[in-house]
């Protein structure tokens, strides 16, 4: 996305204009090229005041609003007619606390930019998805999550937001207000803006990661051992032999992948000196930060469901059918992760711990007679759908699978009451 520093309308201008610099009429596309908008205003707050006076700005002007992060969303989040706030510019560590396991930073601040300021203090953050491109507040917004059948979601080590309400007022979320904060740990961008957050972290700590390739009757064979074994453990079923290869992972030397997986487990390791570090590929130890993620350069688009882990083997043995019998052109890995029971409202792990599916397509192909039939497939196990990835969540579905549904839209409603910070996606789901 481009902003521009000085606005090309100058009527509009001298009726009332933000103070952070702007553009009018700057189209906005996400990561996977498949959602796009053109704001009237794109904005990019480089502190608190300026994210403030455009708050205010909108307000006075009866334009919607809607933040973004690093726009690696699938799913229409972001999109506005009104004010786009680009929140890049607010990045940095605002604090560590290393007896409370605590970070504070700006809402902007990428998920690789905690890596070195926390290690320096001691410091970690206690686990991480595929990628760190996301900015924390986009990442929290979706309830961003790595794998671990212990570990929970990024949302779920929210301990205290600072934002900005539908008044145009800032206002804070601690511990003291569970009830606020529960709804504040997945948000979807519709409380307010997020300008600064404090998560619970770890004591910073090495990983060693192991690469295997197994068959699928291996994998289905030591299915519950792997989850409960490793702190990290995740796959992705190749259903050919070329599929590592479209996410630009190695393949099983000498073997066809076709029916293997390439399995991650990452423990942790105790390492006295670092020269010790190793980077072998497949056998790499290093600090956690620089284990996680993954290259996942290559646009795709994706669809991304959960289940309860009791019928996770289940699960994902009914999309392999699938892909066999009906969905052959479909190449791409079906990545599987864990995740922690969490206790945030709109939270996809909220009181369920979860097996993660993940099928992933090639944009500019006609992948959603898949997804379709993949989403009703998966209906019997009772699947909730990540808010950053394509998905067919309705109000009905939502009314079902989320206990405290009520709950948010009511504290929504209380944060924003004339809905500034919806549009039509987040208004059908949670208006
Ligand atoms: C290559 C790739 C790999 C991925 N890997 C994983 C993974 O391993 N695990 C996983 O769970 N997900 C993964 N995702 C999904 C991704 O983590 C989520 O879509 C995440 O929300 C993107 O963060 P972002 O900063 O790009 O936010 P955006 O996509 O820009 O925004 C997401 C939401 O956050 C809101 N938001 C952003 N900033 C603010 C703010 N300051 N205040 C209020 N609301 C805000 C936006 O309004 C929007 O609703 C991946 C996506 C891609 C493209």
């Amino acid at each position: 996305m481009t902003t521009t520093n000085l606005p090309n309308n100058a009527a509009l201008a001298r009726a009332a204009t933000p103070s952070a610099p702007f553009g009018t009429d700057v189209t906005w596309t996400n990561w996977g090229g498949n959602q796009s908008a053109t704001p009237a205003f794109t904005v990019r707050p480089r502190t608190e005041q300026e994210a403030l006076d455009a708050v205010r700005f909108a307000i006075r002007e009866g334009l919607p609003v809607r933040a973004v992060g690093s726009g690696h969303s699938s799913s229409p989040l972001v999109q506005t007619g009104g004010v786009l706030m680009d929140m890049s510019a607010l990045s940095a560590i605002t604090g560590t606390d290393k007896g409370r396991r605590r970070a504070r930073a700006l809402a902007g601040t990428t998920i690789s930019a905690f890596g070195d300021p926390l290690w320096e203090q001691g410091l970690a953050l206690g686990n991480q998805g595929d990628i760190d491109k996301q900015q924390i507040a986009g990442a929290l917004s979706t309830s961003t999550h790595g794998s671990g059948k212990d570990l929970g979601s990024f949302s779920s080590s929210l301990r205290w937001v600072k934002l900005i309400n539908g008044y145009g007022e800032i206002v804070e979320i601690g511990e003291g207000q569970l009830r606020e904060l529960r709804a504040a740990q997945v948000a979807l961008g519709t409380l307010g803006v997020f300008l600064e957050v404090e998560l619970a972290v770890e004591d910073r700590y090495y990983l060693q990661e192991e690469i295997t390739y197994p068959t699928w009757s291996e994998t289905a064979a030591t299915w519950q051992t792997d989850i409960d074994a490793n702190r990290h453990y995740s796959f992705l079923w190749c259903p050919e032999d070329g599929s590592c290869e479209l996410l630009d992972l190695p393949g099983a030397p000498g073997q066809s992948m076709a029916n293997r997986s390439y399995t991650k487990r990452y423990n942790i390791a105790q390492v006295q000196d670092e020269r010790e570090i190793s980077r072998t590929e497949g056998a790499r130890l290093d600090r956690s930060y620089r284990i996680y993620p993954g290259g996942f350069t290559t646009p795709f688009h994706e669809l991304e469901y959960f289940v309860p882990s009791e019928h996770g083997l289940a699960a994902v043995e009914a999309v392999q059918e699938l892909i066999r019998t009906k969905h052959s052109a479909q190449r791409y890995p079906v990545e599987v992760r864990w995740v922690k029971a969490d206790e945030g409202y709109m939270s996809q792990f909220q009181g369920r711990d979860t097996t993660v599916i993940t099928l992933t397509t090639e944009p500019g192909t006609d992948y959603w007679p898949f997804f379709r039939d993949a989403d009703a497939l998966l209906q019997e196990f009772e699947p909730r759908a990540h808010w950053g990835k394509i998905h067919f969540m309705t109000r009905k579905r939502l009314e079902r699978l989320y206990p405290e549904l009520d709950t948010f839209i009511q504290i929504r409603r209380e944060f924003d009451p004339r809905g500034i910070f919806l549009n039509d996606h987040t208004r059908a789901l949670v208006g």
